[in-house]
């Protein structure tokens, strides 16, 4: 026997409620970032892995050990995005994009890191991506904030606080790094291996390290001290976000690891996914552009897990098609798949019952969850040549919508048929209508 390939560990397959979640956190994504002036934007699945080697830093996790990346056929090594940020920095520059600043872009999709899968935590993942390019003022990070803000507030989830931070401009980021070298390194052989290594290459990560031999010496290391200038930006995103009604905590810890970031940076976190509890995150990442070999270029952007959020919306209510089509005996078959085109070109959500005998066939129309079935039937004395309609609600609590289902099936079909109407009659043996088409009539 051939055995069946299972999925690659940390990717997922979904469908019912898993699926419609998933598909509820774009939609609503997809309605803010119009509210918000956001352009819609398509990117490459695969870059060169310089986009992200170069963007990225070499010392992050993602880069030194969470990328996919591969030689193809001509020997260029291209990798499958960790996050969208550095390609659209690419594509930027690439692309002319510069035309448009101050550019304010969002997008969706896939994205891959080789991590261990937990719950929260994938393989390909996906991500919901905004930024504003070309845009140094403090009103684009607000801008960027209110629309992560109102975005969880369209998905109905409570409980995420939005952690604000500054990590300063170049001057006063260099200052503290050298500032947290030294205190660290006064503990260097009680903090973990991996921030004994990130001491060397990338100290500021030690302080939202997780480990607890860690969080002594993160908790205790010196805040830094802002610049002037800094300072004034600082306080201008904050007072946008009190303008906007945006609420938010100071949180002195939280860095960006990489190093690209300055000024703002933030995370929207909830404590209802254990572990992995950042559901946005981002900042402003001002040097990018020029380690992308472009000028410089300010900028300022969020990304977010679609698992993450969709694991803490309510059950989104599941698409179900308005009405099934039954041909009550085989005969009507054509005339069924006649009907159902003519309803769906009505812009009514139809499914047709194609299976099996007569019982099974109004079996589908209840399990596919349809609210109206639309059965086809003839037998009606004096009209040998016509096909009779019933249309009937399955669900009980929609049985008052009747009468309006009825109406849009009938007027619908009078686009192709000569409909000739009946009274509802109670004993429901009578049918609402009969078809000719009007070709013959
Ligand atoms: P974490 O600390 O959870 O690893 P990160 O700092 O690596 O997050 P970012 O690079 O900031 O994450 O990505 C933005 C968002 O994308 C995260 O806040 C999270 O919601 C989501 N995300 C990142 N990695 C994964 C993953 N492997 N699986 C699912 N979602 C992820
Ligand atoms: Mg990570």
């Amino acid at each position: 026997m051939t055995q069946t390939p299972q999925p690659v560990r940390g990717t997922q397959s979904l469908i019912g409620e898993e699926a419609d979640r998933f598909h509820a956190v774009v939609a609503a994504f997809d309605r803010v970032r119009r509210l918000y002036g956001f352009k819609r934007v398509e990117m490459p699945v695969i870059e060169p892995t310089a986009v992200f080697a170069r963007t990225m830093g070499e010392t992050t996790d993602v880069v030194s050990k969470e990328m996919y990346s591969f030689e193809d056929r001509s020997g260029d090594s291209i990798t499958l995005r960790p996050e969208f940020t550095a390609g659209i920095c690419r594509a930027y520059l690439s692309e002319g994009w510069q035309r448009f600043a101050p550019l304010k872009v969002a997008t969706h999709g896939p994205a891959f890191r080789y991590e261990r899968p937990q719950k929260g935590r994938f393989r390909q993942f996906h991500q919901l991506d905004a930024e504003v390019i070309g845009s140094g003022e403090p009103a684009a990070d607000v801008e960027l904030l209110a629309f992560g803000a109102q975005l969880l507030e369209e998905l109905g989830i409570s409980g995420v606080r939005l952690k604000l931070n500054t990590l300063g401009d170049a001057a006063s980021r260099d200052a503290w790094r050298a500032q947290l070298v030294e205190h660290f390194s006064a503990h260097r052989a009680e903090l973990s291996e991996d921030s004994q290594a990130r001491l060397d290459k990338n100290p500021l990560r030690i302080l939202d390290s997780k480990d607890p031999r860690d969080r002594p010496f993160a908790d205790s290391a010196p805040p830094m001290v802002l610049s002037a200038e800094a300072e004034d930006f600082f306080g201008q995103v904050r007072s946008g976000l009190d303008a906007a009604g945006v609420a938010y905590e100071i949180a002195p810890h939280l860095v960006r690891g990489l190093d690209y970031y300055r000024h703002t940076a933030f995370e929207f976190v909830t404590d209802q996914l254990g572990a992995q509890g950042t559901v946005i995150a981002g900042g402003r990442y001002d040097g990018l552009i020029e380690q992308l070999g472009g000028p410089h270029t300010p900028a300022v952007g969020w990304a977010a897990g679609i698992e993450r959020l969709a694991m803490l919306i309510d059950v989104p209510l599941s698409e179900r098609p308005l009405l099934t089509v039954i041909p009550d005996e085989p005969e009507f078959e054509a005339e069924a798949v006649r009907v159902t085109a003519v309803l769906r070109a009505a812009g009514l959500a139809t499914d047709l019952a194609f299976r099996g005998n007569a019982k099974r066939r109004f079996e589908l129309a209840k399990k596919n969850g349809s609210i109206a079935r639309v059965v086809i039937r003839s037998g009606y004395s004096g009209l040998a040549e016509r096909r009779g309609i019933h249309v009937r609600v399955n669900q009980p609590d929609t049985s008052d919508r009747q009468n309006d289902i009825r109406a849009a099936v009938l007027s619908a079909l009078s686009a192709e048929f000569t409909v000739i109407t009946f009274e509802p009659n109670e004993s429901g043996h009578s049918p609402d209508a009969v078809l000719q088409p009007k070709a013959s009539s």
